[in-house]
Formats: structure tokens, C-alpha cells, sequence
């Protein structure tokens, strides 16, 4: 074998799996941004059901990304609260959260899955709400402003 070739697969070895998973989250942010597009010509109950899968897409790569198994996964209305998680992998998220910017979205997706493995929201969620979204407080305000609805 070349050396050359060699070296070339040292390289790409982490950087690979970075520009891997920078492009899923390129096209994952790209789906949900011609899906909120006030002015695409879908339909609008078309544009929602395609709304509906990217944000359920969106769900499965982070669970991809947090290693979590997924069993369920449902959108839909709910009266209280942004959405739920039981322990045995079922999810629900609230239809509304669909109107949402991504990063919104992302903060309710990531805040659940990482119930998964931390069932509250002690020091340990805290550090890995931060790790995975960066400075996450200002979300939880936009949501709280939005109703009184908790992500539970
Ligand atoms: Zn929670």
C-alpha cells in the first residue's frame, strides 16, 4: 500500500465522521427550513404532514447521535405540556413545536431524549443539555413565553 494512501486514511479517520455528521445536521436543518417557508407553494396540509416527518427525521438523528433506542414516536396534540418520555423509549411531542425554529425544536428533542438515561434535570442533565446544545437557557424562555407548557 502507498504511504501516501495511508496517511490520507490516518487523516480522514475523526474528520470523516465529522463531515459526516455535519452534512446529516446540513440536511436536516435544510428539510426543516424549506418546510417553514411561509412562501413554498405545498399546500398547507401537505406542508404539515412533510413538517410532521422532518421534525420526526430530526428526533432520529439525535437518537442516533445520543444513542438512545427509540420505540415509539409520536406528534401530535398535547394540552399541557411541549412533550413526554417514558423510560421504555416512547416518545410525544407536541404538534405545536412544529411552528418552532430548529434550535427550539432541538432543545425539546434533546431535553427528552436525554431523560433516557437522566431521569431529572440535575447537574448531570445540565452538563449534557450544554455539551449537545451550547448556551440552551434563552430556548426555555422562548418556549415558556410561547404558554405555560413544561417539557417534561
Ligand atoms: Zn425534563
Amino acid at each position: 500500500m502507498a504511504s501516501g494512501k495511508k496517511n490520507q486514511n490516518k487523516k480522514t479517520g475523526n474528520g470523516a465522521n465529522l463531515g459526516f455528521e455535519e452534512k446529516r445536521w446540513q440536511v436536516a436543518n435544510l428539510i426543516w427550513k424549506i418546510f417553514s417557508d411561509p412562501i413554498s407553494s405545498i399546500a398547507p396540509n401537505m406542508k404539515h404532514r412533510r413538517k410532521k416527518e422532518a421534525f420526526k427525521k430530526r428526533v432520529l438523528t439525535w437518537a442516533d447521535k445520543l444513542e438512545v433506542k427509540v420505540r415509539s414516536l409520536y406528534v401530535r396534540p398535547m394540552k399541557n405540556k411541549w412533550a413526554s418520555c417514558s423510560t421504555k423509549g416512547n416518545l410525544n411531542f407536541n404538534y405545536e413545536l412544529l411552528s418552532f425554529d430548529a434550535e427550539v425544536a432541538d432543545y425539546v428533542i434533546c431535553h427528552e431524549l436525554l431523560h433516557f438515561s437522566v431521569p431529572n434535570h440535575g447537574k448531570l442533565w445540565k452538563s449534557l443539555m450544554r455539551v449537545h446544545l451550547g448556551e440552551y437557557e434563552h430556548l426555555e424562555v422562548v418556549l415558556s413565553q410561547r404558554s405555560n407548557r413544561r417539557a417534561e
